[in-house]
């Protein structure tokens, strides 16, 4: 590892931080802080990219602790994430990180009541985390002053772009100031991303250690299963019962067939929860809490919910439908095998049916690895 010999001590953060970061557990910097913390504590525009899973969220929260001046009751800094679920996780981790700073934050989503969010801007939040949508309602309704921001943070920049938030991002953008700090966090940067950099940031400095992503992704075992559409669950259930994964993340691409799957259960298994944007947002957050604490086993997903979650106990992913975009595939894996799993390992296995084979291939040239085939054994499926 090239970080070895770099310590949090090294990194140019306050004793007040430190002792924060100690209180988490992390014993040393992964490389994406080790190499974005001093320059984004510079004052310096900065894109990060680092496979997921790598503490890319410290990585601007650290900076962002340092920065905020807490004396002040203002907005300082501003955290756009695309869902709703990683918002809150990052609204959690900045609470934890900030301990024993004066600092106030407030987590602004959607589907939520926005009034407590309101109280807690006129009570002089200085960290604002949020979604794009809720952010504007915030700042038209005069609630959210942008005005005296000095830092903006564009986390999951790849995904907010994918689902379409550029217009309400460069919405946002156009409100702050403009000498504010930019930093922007991606596991990748297509042209669309590099574009919105070039645009809305100040000479940045780049820092690419998603090389080490490709490491890293060898702690997770990737196969793949040659299934037909109609076989899918049956070939699901023999993997699970010769798994017998700790926790699992089952994707699908749709919203319906991830119902369809969560129905083909019912009876079947205990310990089981599907999550798609259409359910309210009350809903979301409990199948998602009820799958961390590990009250649920088994979760299915679409990509959108399953983008960012960050729960150590998922050993397993299955992708029930073969994700059509190569980005996709790498954020879906990611899930597994995360930094602060107790094994740091996970396997991956991916359906793929007949007409899907270019579509592996390409996953496999995104990865840089080809997929062993996973092999069902016989005497496990022969029973009833
Ligand atoms: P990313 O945003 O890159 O996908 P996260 O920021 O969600 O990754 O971090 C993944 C997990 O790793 C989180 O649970 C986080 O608390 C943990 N983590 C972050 N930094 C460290 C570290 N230096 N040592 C150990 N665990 C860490
Ligand atoms: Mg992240």
């Amino acid at each position: 590892m090239e970080n070895q010999t770099v310590r949090f001590e090294d990194l140019g953060l306050s004793e007040t931080t430190l002792a924060a970061v100690n209180k988490m557990g992390f014993a040393t910097p992964s490389p994406i802080q080790a190499a974005f913390v001093p320059l984004a504590l510079s004052g310096k525009d900065v894109i990060g990219q680092a496979r997921t899973g790598s503490g890319k969220t410290a990585a601007f929260v650290l900076p962002i602790l340092e920065r905020v001046d807490a004396e002040k009751g203002y907005p300082q800094a501003l955290v756009l994430t695309p869902t709703r679920e990683l918002s809150q996780q990052i609204a959690e981790e900045a609470s934890r990180l900030s301990l024993k700073h004066p600092l106030r934050s407030v987590c602004c989503v959607g589907g939520r009541n926005i009034r407590p969010q309101i109280t807690d801007l006129k009570k002089g939040a200085q960290l604002v985390i949020g979604t794009p949508g809720r952010i504007i309602d915030l700042m038209q309704r005069g609630e959210l002053d942008t005005s005296r921001l000095k830092m903006v943070v564009l986390d999951e920049a790849d995904r907010m772009l994918d689902i379409g938030f550029r217009p309400d991002i460069e919405r946002i953008l156009r409100k702050c100031p403009t000498e504010r700090q930019t930093l922007l966090l991606s596991a990748t940067l297509p042209a669309p991303v590099a574009r919105l950099a070039q645009k809305y940031m100040n000479d940045p400095e780049r820092v690419d250690v998603s090389h080490i992503g490709a490491d890293s992704q060898n702690s997770i075992t990737q196969f793949y299963v040659p299934v037909d559409q109609d076989r899918k669950f049956r070939t699901l259930i023999r993997v699970l019962s010769q798994e017998k994964p700790q926790q699992v993340l089952v994707f699908t691409r749709t919203k319906r067939g991830a119902e369809e799957v969560y129905r083909k259960f019912s009876g079947r298994l205990p310990r089981i929860g599907f999550i798609h944007g259409d359910l309210s947002q009350n809903l979301r957050e409990g199948v998602l809490s009820r799958f961390r604490d590990g009250r649920l086993r088994l979760l299915i997903a679409t990509d959108v919910m399953g983008r960012g979650i960050d729960i150590s106990g998922i050993s397993h992913i299955v992708n029930y439908d073969v994700p059509m975009d190569c980005d996709d595939y790498v954020h879906r894996i990611g899930r597994t095998g995360r930094l602060s799993s107790t094994e740091k390992i996970g396997s991956a296995i991916t359906f793929v049916t007949r007409e899907e084979g270019d579509q592996l291939t390409n996953i496999e040239i995104r990865v840089n690895k080809e997929l062993a085939r996973y092999e069902i054994r016989d005497f496990e499926t022969q029973r009833p």
